[in-house]
C-alpha cells in the first residue's frame, strides 16, 4: 500500500488593501489578488491552502497559522509599515527553521524581504500606462518552470527594472524585458537557514496578471518547490566511531 504524503501547507498572505479602495482593481480583483492565488492553487491536488490579510487581527499571522504553514506568499505594496514587527520577526524565524516563502512583486520592499536579503531591495520602476513584459527563462528545466515555454509574455504590465538591490542569488530563473528597453530579473531563488526563497516579479494590482495561467503555473511550482523536506539533524556533535569530538556542549 502505497502511503500519501501529507498535504503542503499553503498560507497566501496580501495586504489587501488597493481592492478595497480602487474600484479599478476591484473590477479584476472582486475578492482580492489573494483569493484569487488561493482559488487556483486549491485546485491543485495535495496543496491546502489558506489566506490571511493585513486587516486581522494579527494580520492573521498568530503563532499557531505560521507554525503550521509549509510554504506562504507574501503581497505588498501600500502598507509594509503597517505589519508589526512581531509577526515580521514571526514569519522570519519560521522560513530560517524551514517554511518556504515566495514574494510577489511589490513584496520586494515587504520588511520580511529586506530582513531576509539584508540589503535595500531597491529598483527602478514606470507603472502607468504599463509595459508589455517578456518573461524568458534562463534555468529550463528547472522544476519552478515545469511547463513553461522558453518565454512567456504579458501585454501589460508595470516595469521594473535594474539595479535590483538583493544578495546574489543561487539561480535566476527568468529575466524580464519591457517596452523601454529595461531588464529585470524576474524569477530568483535564496536559501536562509533551512528555508527556500523564490521572488517572482510579476503582479502589479492594475493588471489581470494573476489570471495569467503562465503566472499562475509558476506560482504553484514554486510552492512546491519551497516545501520543506524534513529539517537537519542538530549540529554541534561528530560521530564518536569517525573519530570526531563535539564541536558544542
Ligand atoms: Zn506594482
Amino acid at each position: 500500500m502505497t502511503k500519501l504524503a501529507p498535504p503542503i501547507r499553503v498560507t497566501v498572505w496580501s495586504e489587501f488593501q488597493h481592492e478595497k479602495n480602487n474600484p479599478k482593481v476591484a473590477a479584476i480583483y472582486p475578492d482580492g489578488m489573494h483569493e484569487t492565488i488561493a482559488a487556483h492553487l486549491s485546485g491543485s491536488e495535495g496543496l491546502c491552502v489558506a489566506t490571511a490579510t493585513l486587516d486581522e487581527p494579527g494580520h492573521g499571522l498568530g503563532d499557531e497559522r505560521v507554525n503550521n504553514t509549509d510554504v506562504m506568499l507574501w503581497w505588498g505594496h501600500l502598507a509594509h509599515e503597517a505589519v508589526d514587527d512581531v509577526v515580521v520577526e514571526r514569519v522570519h524565524q519560521r522560513v530560517l527553521a524551514g517554511m518556504g516563502l515566495i514574494v510577489l512583486h511589490s513584496g520586494h520592499f515587504s520588511k520580511v524581504f529586506k530582513k531576509l536579503m539584508g540589503t535595500t531591495c531597491n529598483l527602478k520602476w514606470r507603472d502607468e500606462p504599463g509595459d508589455r513584459e517578456i518573461l524568458w527563462v534562463t534555468r529550463p528545466g528547472h522544476p519552478i518552470l515545469r511547463g513553461i515555454d522558453d518565454h512567456f509574455v504579458l501585454p501589460q504590465e508595470e516595469m521594473y527594472g535594474e539595479y535590483f538591490d538583493v544578495p546574489e542569488p543561487l539561480e535566476t530563473l527568468l529575466i524580464s524585458s519591457f517596452g523601454g528597453g529595461e531588464v529585470f530579473r524576474s524569477g530568483m531563488t535564496w536559501a536562509r537557514g533551512a528555508g527556500k526563497i523564490f521572488y517572482f516579479r510579476p503582479g502589479h494590482e492594475l493588471y489581470p496578471t494573476y489570471h495569467d495561467r503562465n503566472v499562475l503555473r509558476v506560482i504553484e511550482n514554486a510552492v512546491r518547490w519551497a516545501a520543506p523536506t524534513p529539517p537537519p539533524k542538530p549540529v554541534g556533535y561528530g560521530r564518536r566511531e569517525l573519530g570526531w569530538t563535539e564541536s558544542r556542549k
